[in-house]
């Protein structure tokens, strides 16, 4: 097993070993995730502390667990609380955190970049739980790990990435990762979501989501992320939904045992049918966060072992 990284900042920088390496050992975590007795001691006597600058259920919650689960001492930074509403800035907050040595750092911030930059700063592993619309590379391998069980690889697949495909760091990081893996890429949402340039990076782009969905094998949907638009993107919300929602009908289109994914938070009646999203022949909604946390116990563990290789530098 070859991973020979400090952080994990995004999908960007792992090649597609690595990838298939967290994959496999994330692979081992469900099974573990599954028994009764769900302690191990991976992360024993290591520190984690979790900081989150935006709001989060589903990634705050599973890296918690995942840390516990593998015998971390887990510390939850209360950021509303915190010195960083006296005015403390981000790096400031940061090297206070550094004193006090923890092991691996879980940070989400609404600032693209703002996670490498901090990662710059101290002497732990940082893990990017999500960076303004940069990066979130624990969603994109999580939903890699549902998508390689759910269709039993991860190659040469037909996927399509829906909805707000500018705003969103989800898109950005299943991009990456998706591309590296040899999977071919369609992209569908109103032109106004979608990033300028796009079609250079080898995807193919479709305004009709009838079109787009013609014989994929994974249909991914995405939240319009209303908290990063600064004027008005769609007519309404309505209109949208008529034109982008995902429905049965419109997923009619797709393979017959085409598979239907969203991140979380979902916005029912708006980018997916509630009923379809419930539907567990075809809705793999919950497997993704269950995929979740085997997926940020194995990142921390493949991290962890790092940080046990270089003792000396996690001293300094
Ligand atoms: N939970 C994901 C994120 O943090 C997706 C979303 O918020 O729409 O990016």
């Amino acid at each position: 097993m070859r991973f020979d990284h400090r952080h994990l900042l995004g999908i960007e920088p792992l090649r597609p070993d690595e990838i298939t390496t967290i994959l496999d050992l994330s692979d081992q975590y469900v099974d573990f995730n599954r028994r009764r007795d769900k302690h191990a001691n991976a992360l024993a006597g290591l520190t984690q502390i979790n900081m989150f600058f935006e709001n989060s259920t589903r990634t705050q919650a599973s890296f918690e667990l995942a840390g516990k689960r593998l015998g971390a001492d887990v510390m939850n930074m209360a950021m509303q609380a915190s010195s960083i509403k006296k005015g403390e800035t981000l790096i400031d907050t940061a090297m206070t955190l550094n004193a006090m040595h923890p092991d691996l750092l879980v940070v989400r911030h609404p600032h693209s970049g703002a996670v490498d930059l901090l990662a710059q700063k101290v002497n732990c592993a940082v893990l990017n739980a999500g960076d303004g619309r940069h990066e979130h590379p624990t969603q994109a391998l999580l939903d890699a790990l549902t998508i390689r069980r759910a269709k039993g690889r991860l190659h040469r697949l037909s996927i399509a990435i829906c909805g707000d495909i500018a705003h969103s760091r989800v898109a950005r990081s299943n991009l990456l990762l998706l591309h590296k893996m040899e999977n071919r890429i369609r992209l569908i949402g109103p032109p106004t979501l979608m990033p300028s340039g796009i079609d250079a990076f080898g995807v193919e782009v479709f305004d009709d989501m009838r079109e787009g969905l013609k014989d994929v094998d994974v249909v991914m949907m995405l939240r319009l992320q209303k908290e990063r638009m600064d004027g008005g993107f769609i007519p309404s919300e309505r209109e949208y939904y008529h034109r982008y929602g995902l429905d049965a009908e419109k997923l009619g289109h797709a393979k017959e045992d085409a598979i239907v994914m969203h991140p979380g938070p979902m916005n029912r009646g708006v980018e997916i049918d509630g009923t379809l999203a419930d539907d567990i022949n075809r809705s793999v909604i919950q497997d993704q966060v269950e995929m979740g946390v085997a997926v940020r116990m194995a990142s921390m563990d493949l991290l962890a072992r790092n940080l046990r290789a270089r003792p000396s530098e996690v001293m300094t």
